[in-house]
């Protein structure tokens, strides 16, 4: 491997060398060229970022929230200025354009202003006179060190869905950053200090398995949030619950898109095509299933897919004029490209075939051409599990009930849509469909940042959605308090349940 510099941690409010021998290569996915190392943790270096959160939790967690907020107010602004540059390091360690690395930046940036109002979502509640001199207040307090671990194709967003909800909230936070894309999550933990975060508060450990078991076992740890594929995630959620810690848990996907006979179809070819390509399907949102409801509905959908399909634009992210950029490591354009194999063998029609594609001048990068199957049936692998690639598989279905029957059959429920013009149809959807998240003539329903984000079944392990409502209720415990000022002489002991006479 060629010399390329070192990724670092970023640990009370510095960043530090690694203390490892362990690292691994980041990619520049368009050239195929390792650009950096990321030095991969072992757990006492773990131990040493949950040592920094934990020292700050008792001053931070006393800080009142609106100052708290403050600190979020500059380091919103500070995102926004850097934007450009940031977006640019995104589509370098992930492959992904520019404007959709902008894309995730602001999303992100959505819930730090939705952090930003924690006075208000932490106010409580209060109830005089309960009794005779006594009052009840119930209010939330932060849970103390808690950690995030990140997968690779959000390496802004998904962070920010959780930190910023996290420490506003009063809790000190430690980010397992994806060891694909480390960098940004250093970038963030700068611009926060910047910011005015006081050092530890937020830190930032890179590593692989060995690193997150660190995390998932370490008692100081009050909860986990993590995202990433089902398997990783099941396992984080026994692990961390076993080890007494509150965990939410979010997994993978298989997105499905009804679309009805009365649908516009030039609206929903458009939007298929953006919710299964873009970001090279390397969204837990993308849409990898197609269901058009009639034959006639589908014949026509596959032919203006198929020629859009072969019209997408591929090549480097950095490229903004492009829609598609390459995958993430030349392993997964692997895996991807096996998938394809697959549905060929397992009987499906391959429409449009992105294999064999190149870029001229990226022969070393890691790229696959959109690819479109037809005729696809439930039994099939390729329809089954997750590939997390620009692969979009069309099952026909005869009417709307049997379209239904196979969204809430799959083992997946993290994002659903229909396209319909019938407002019955979209309500009847909406209300009886299993998966967390829901588009009506909406491709990818990502919630914004103040509803809560996450799916059914197995694509979320735990009891929380993340930010929104429910990241503030994850991310802290309710107190309640009966409070009595004695007036006068006591009425001496008693022994019965207390209760109002
Ligand atoms: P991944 O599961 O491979 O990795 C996620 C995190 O887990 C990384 O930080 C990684 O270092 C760590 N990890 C990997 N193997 C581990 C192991 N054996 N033990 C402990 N930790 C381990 O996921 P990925 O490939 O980075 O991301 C893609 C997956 O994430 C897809 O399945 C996608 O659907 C899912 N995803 C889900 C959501 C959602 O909201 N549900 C959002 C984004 C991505």
């Amino acid at each position: 491997m060629q010399e390329t510099h070192v990724i670092p941690h970023f640990i009370l409010g510095e960043t530090r060398g690694a203390v490892t021998e362990r690292f691994a290569p980041v990619f520049d996915p368009s050239t195929g060229q390792p650009t950096a190392r990321v030095p991969l943790a072992d757990a006492s270096q773990v131990a040493e970022a949950v040592a920094a959160a934990q020292s700050a939790f008792p001053a931070w967690a006393a800080t009142p929230p609106h100052v708290r907020a403050r600190a979020l107010f500059r380091f919103r602004d500070l995102v926004e200025r850097e934007s450009d540059r940031l977006a640019q390091l995104i589509s370098r360690e992930h492959g992904k354009v520019v404007s959709d690395a902008k894309g995730e930046l602001i999303r992100g940036l959505e819930v730090v202003e939705f952090a930003c109002g924690i006075p208000q979502m932490l106010k409580g509640e209060f109830s005089a006179g309960v009794g005779r001199n006594i009052d009840a207040v119930s209010f939330r307090q932060p849970l103390g060190v808690v950690a995030g671990i990140t997968p690779f194709n959000f390496p802004a967003m998904v962070p920010m869905w959780m930190f910023p909800v996290a420490i506003a909230c009063g809790n000190c936070f430690v980010l397992k950053p994806s060891e694909r894309d480390p960098s940004l999550a250093v970038e963030l933990g700068l611009l926060l200090k910047e910011a005015g975060l006081p050092d530890g508060v937020f830190n930032v450990i890179h590593g692989d398995k060995e690193a997150v078991d660190a995390l998932l076992d370490d008692p100081r740890i009050e909860a986990v949030s993590f995202v990433g594929s089902t398997p990783i995630a099941e396992y984080v959620h026994r692990r961390g619950s076993e080890n007494g810690k509150r965990v939410q848990a979010l997994g993978g996907a298989k997105n499905h898109m009804i679309i009805m006979p009365d649908a516009d179809l030039d609206q929903a070819v458009d939007a298929l095509m953006g919710a299964a390509f873009g970001s090279a399907g390397e969204r837990c949102m993308a849409i990898s299933v197609a269901v058009p409801v009639g034959e006639e509905t589908a014949n026509a959908l596959v032919a203006k897919l198929a020629d859009k399909a072969r019209a997408l634009r591929v090549g480097p992210g950095i490229d903004d004029s492009n829609d598609m950029g390459p995958l993430v490591t030349a392993q997964h354009r692997d895996k991807v490209r096996s998938y394809i194999d697959l549905g060929v063998s397992e009987g499906a029609e391959l429409v449009v075939d992105g294999r064999g594609f190149s870029v001229p001048n990226h022969a070393e990068g890691f790229f696959l051409g959109a690819t479109l199957f037809d005729r696809v049936t439930p039994e099939m692998r390729i329809y089954r599990e997750e590939i997390f690639g620009p692969v979009l598989s069309v099952v026909r279905a005869d009417d709307f009930e049997q379209a239904l029957e196979l969204v809430d059959s799959h083992e997946f429920g993290n994002g659903t849509a229909i396209f319909t013009r019938d407002g019955r149809t979209a309500e009847e959807f909406l209300q009886r469909v299993q998966a967390g998240m829901v588009g009506v003539n909406v491709p990818i329903p990502v919630p914004m940042a103040f509803h809560s984000f996450g799916g059914w079944k197995r694509s979320l392990f735990g009891d929380h959605h993340m930010h929104g409502p429910e990241g503030v209720r994850f991310y802290t415990r309710l107190k309640t308090g009966t409070i009595r000022w004695p007036i006068g002489a006591g009425t001496g002991a008693e022994f019965a349940m207390p209760t109002q006479k």
